[in-house]
Formats: structure tokens, C-alpha cells, sequence
């Protein structure tokens, strides 16, 4: 009997949903090719990271079906946060608390991720085909392949897939951001131990009730190693925002975070202020803002063929609840093993229109939807007041309230079923195992947070 011929796969964009696709398709028996509008060495080391591209627990298990867990570094089991609120006279530090995620999260630069894959991706013997791809490029790529996927992020080749706006909720940034990773502090117990017991293998999540939200974490840079990444999501109308118009190269990013946390956060400012920018790389940094936006997750091209968005080009979320990264290796991995069954069962299968549409509703079903919502809940979107209003305060006195809360992050769903006040009150008194009122009840605001010790104490 003849072999059937394989099956051709076009993916363009070469960033981590490009590349996982790439390396997902190839190793699952497809004839692949990567179109990139940059060559390899320009995309490790000529663009900043797309993100942070926090993998909080349960996503990391679809990317080992990508590829296999090649990083040490970045690794962290918990976090350390501190609520703020009000300003001059009236800032008072509001609640802390430091839970155990129950699961390992792991910060590694995009860049080296997405290199990994290429990487393999070659040495297996994919195609990569270098050029801008517009939209009759597009076209023909469409035309002489099986199946052609989209993958060139937010901007790109996105309008080429309509906004659902039934299902996008914004229509501008909720937070203007700067994401910047700096050297010179190790992640032992010592640093930033003041604030949990496990020091820097915890990250920090510092929230202000005016201004915004600021993530610090150990990160794994692709040439430095061990560093610190630090995002500071600012509300668009706080003191913040305007701070970040003077950022333009990796020096000035790292002295407008200094500039924040000796302003309004100075208990970890001795620490913040011993990182150094990464001399290496002059990339190092980012500004710039997500609206977030969920697209109809098929296109068509100008002959009528019909292309697929993965990644961000698909649904593009703010980075506050770190879902985006997450979001693309989940969709990719189960669209690999969706197009490898349908060829087993029957090996003339088409990968058409309504088989994309399909399998978006799939994901959307399993992650996307709970990850647009747990990214409303950590931006504070009023449809979430009462949920923050009673879950901080008992996360603040119930360490078990405070790892659900961050469990969320990992495996978002359960928020799909918290509607009402009662559903909330329902959910911290399963957890807590006693009512919720009583741990509430037992929450009083803090005092004062525990500092570190001056900057010349610090170890470099
Ligand atoms: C500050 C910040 C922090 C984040 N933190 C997290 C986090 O902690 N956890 C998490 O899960 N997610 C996080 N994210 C989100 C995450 O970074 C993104 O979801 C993810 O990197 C998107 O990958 P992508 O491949 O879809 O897009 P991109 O990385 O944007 O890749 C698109 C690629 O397509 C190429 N391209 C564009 N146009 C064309 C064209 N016409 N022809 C050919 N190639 C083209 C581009 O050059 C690029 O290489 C964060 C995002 C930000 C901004």
C-alpha cells in the first residue's frame, strides 16, 4: 500500500508559540517550516523578551510535552507579598503574606526558551525560512500547505483575525508596564530574607492600592544566569506611569524601579538598589502596554485559506496574572496531539476552518477563558471587588487561603465557578475548613512590614 504523503504545516512567527509549534508539529511526524522575520542569532540577542514568561505549575506539564525541562535556574516555590494602600500621610502597609504555591514556578528568558526549540527544531531537520511574511506572502503560504498557523504575537499579522469582542473586556492597556532584569544578587536565602524565610527562592509581589502592582523574581537570563526580573505593572491615572516615559535603555529602566521602590516601597529598596544592569545585553528591557484582546482564532487569506492564530496572536492578556506564556504552550501542546489523533483515525483528514474553530472553543474551554478571568481578578476589575475585598484579607490569615489564591495562577478554572459573594465565602471557608467569618474575623491591618538592612549590609 502507498505511504500517505506527510502532512505540511507553515507556522509563522518565531517566538515561543512559533517555535513550540515548530518543534511540536515536526516531532509529531509533520513536515514543518518556521517563518521568521528574524534569523536565529537576531532573535536571541537582538530583541528584548516578549515577557517575563512566568511557567506557574500546571503549564509547565503540556511544555514537557513540547520539550524537556532543560532549566535549573528561575525555580521558585512561593512568593512573598505586601499590600499597600493611600498615599502621603495616609500610605499605611495594609496585609502581608508568604505562602507555598504547592507547585514550582520557572522564570526563564523567552528568548533562551524559544532558541532551545529552534535550536532542536533544525537539528531534527525543519525548515526555517527568514523574511518578513505580509499578507500575500501569507497567501501563498497558506495555499501550498496543510495546515498554517499565525504566531507573530500582539502585533504582526493579528488584525488578520477579527476581535470577539464577546469575549474581550477592555479596549485600552489597563496597566502601563516595564519589565527590566538586572544582576548582582544572588537568590539564597539571605536575599530578601526579611521578608519570608525562604528568602530569594520566593518571588515578591508588592501591590499599591493607587499606583499599581511590582513583580520581582528570580529569573534565569540567557547569558547571565541568575538574575532578577522585575515588572512594574502601573495603573495608567497613578504616580507611576509617567515614570516610565523616561525610561529609553536598561540604565534608566533600572533607575526609575530604584526611584519607585525608594519612594514608596523603602523597606526593599536597600536590595533593589545592589542590582546592576546585565552589561551584555542592551535588551534587557521593555515598556509598553497590552490591550488585553481575545481575536476569533480563524483568519482567512485574500484566495480564501483558511489560517489559524496561536499565541498571543489569538488572545493577548496583561501580564499581571502571568497567563500569556502559559496560555500559548497549553493551546499549542493540545493542538499537536489534536492534529496527530485526527491523522491516526483517518489519514486524509483535512485541518480546515471548522476543525481551527474547534479546537480554539477546546482551549478556550480548558485555559483561555480562566485565564482572561484570573488576569481581571489580579488587575482589580470591579466585577472582582468582592472576590479581592474577602480573599486578601484571609489569605493575610490563612496561609492555605493564600496559596489558593496564587494556585490560581497555575490552574486558573476554579474562578470560573466563583460568581456570587456566597460562591467567595463558600470557597475560603472550604479551604480554610472553618467558617469565614470567623477567619475573617481575625484579620486586624498590619503594622508595620520588616525591612532590610541597609544597603551596605547587603551582600553583592
Ligand atoms: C512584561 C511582560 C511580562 C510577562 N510575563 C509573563 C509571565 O510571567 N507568564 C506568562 O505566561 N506570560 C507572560 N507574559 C506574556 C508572554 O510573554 C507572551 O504571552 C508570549 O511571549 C507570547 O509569545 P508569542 O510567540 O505569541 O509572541 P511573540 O513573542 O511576540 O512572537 C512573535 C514573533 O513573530 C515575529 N513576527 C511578527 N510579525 C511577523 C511577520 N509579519 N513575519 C514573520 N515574523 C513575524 C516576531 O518578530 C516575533 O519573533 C508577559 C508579557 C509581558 C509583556
Amino acid at each position: 500500500m502507498a505511504e500517505q504523503p506527510t502532512k505540511s504545516v507553515a507556522i509563522v512567527g518565531a517566538g515561543l508559540a512559533g517555535t513550540s509549534a515548530a518543534l511540536g508539529f515536526l516531532d509529531a511526524g509533520f513536515d514543518v517550516t518556521l517563518y521568521s522575520d528574524r534569523d536565529r542569532a537576531s532573535l536571541r540577542d537582538k530583541v528584548p523578551p516578549t515577557g517575563v514568561g512566568v511557567l506557574f505549575g500546571k503549564s509547565r506539564e503540556w511544555d514537557a510535552e513540547i520539550i524537556d525541562d532543560l532549566y535549573q535556574v528561575g525555580n521558585t516555590t512561593g512568593i512573598s507579598v505586601r499590600l499597600h494602600s493611600g498615599s502621603g500621610d495616609e500610605r499605611a502597609d495594609v496585609l502581608e503574606f508568604n505562602p507555598d504555591y504547592g507547585y514550582v514556578a520557572q522564570a526563564v528568558d523567552l528568548r533562551l526558551r524559544a532558541d532551545d526549540r529552534l535550536g532542536r527544531f533544525l537539528d531534527r531537520g525543519g525548515r526555517f525560512d527568514v523574511g518578513h511574511v505580509d499578507t500575500a506572502r501569507l497567501d501563498e503560504i497558506a495555499g501550498s500547505h496543510d495546515l498554517t498557523l499565525v504566531a507573530t504575537g500582539k502585533g504582526g499579522l493579528s488584525a488578520l483575525f477579527g476581535v470577539d469582542e464577546s469575549r474581550t473586556h477592555y479596549h485600552q492597556p489597563q496597566r502601563r508596564l516595564l519589565q527590566v532584569t538586572l544582576e548582582g544578587v544572588d537568590h539564597g536565602p539571605d536575599t530578601f530574607g526579611y521578608r519570608s524565610r525562604e528568602g530569594g527562592a520566593y518571588s515578591l509581589f508588592n501591590l499599591d492600592s493607587e499606583n499599581g502592582e511590582i513583580f520581582v523574581g528570580p529569573f534565569l537570563h540567557k547569558d547571565a544566569g541568575a538574575t532578577w526580573s522585575i515588572i512594574v505593572f502601573a495603573k495608567t491615572d497613578g504616580a507611576w506611569a509617567p515614570k516610565i516615559d523616561n525610561v529609553v535603555d536598561a540604565q534608566s529602566a533600572r533607575q526609575t524601579v530604584v526611584d519607585i521602590f525608594t519612594e514608596f516601597f523603602p523597606k526593599d529598596a536597600p536590595v533593589v538598589s545592589s542590582l546592576r544592569v546585565i552589561d551584555s545585553d542592551p535588551y534587557s528591557w521593555l515598556t509598553g502596554a497590552v490591550t488585553p484582546t481575545v481575536r476569533h482564532a480563524v483568519g482567512h487569506t485574500a484566495s480564501g485559506h483558511a489560517v489559524g492564530a496561536i499565541g498571543d496572536t489569538a488572545i493577548a492578556v496583561d501580564p499581571v496574572a502571568g497567563q500569556g506564556a502559559q496560555n500559548t504552550l497549553i493551546q499549542v501542546a493540545e493542538l499537536v496531539k489534536a492534529a496527530r489523533a485526527r491523522l491516526a483515525a483517518d489519514p486524509n483528514a483535512t485541518f480546515d476552518a471548522q476543525w481551527l474553530h474547534d479546537e480554539f472553543e477546546k482551549h478556550w474551554e480548558r485555559r483561555g477563558h480562566a485565564s482572561v478571568e484570573v488576569t481581571r481578578l489580579y488587575l482589580g476589575d470591579p466585577d472582582y471587588a468582592t472576590h479581592l475585598e474577602l480573599s486578601f484579607p484571609a489569605a493575610a490569615v490563612n496561609t492555605d487561603i493564600a496559596s489558593a489564591l496564587f494556585g490560581l495562577l497555575s490552574e486558573p478554572n476554579p474562578l470560573l465557578s466563583l460568581r456570587t459573594r456566597d460562591d467567595v465565602v463558600g470557597f475560603i471557608s472550604a479551604v480554610a475548613g472553618v467558617p469565614a467569618d470567623d477567619v475573617l474575623a481575625r484579620f486586624v491591618p498590619a503594622g508595620q512590614f520588616s525591612a532590610a538592612p541597609s544597603r551596605e549590609s547587603v551582600s553583592v
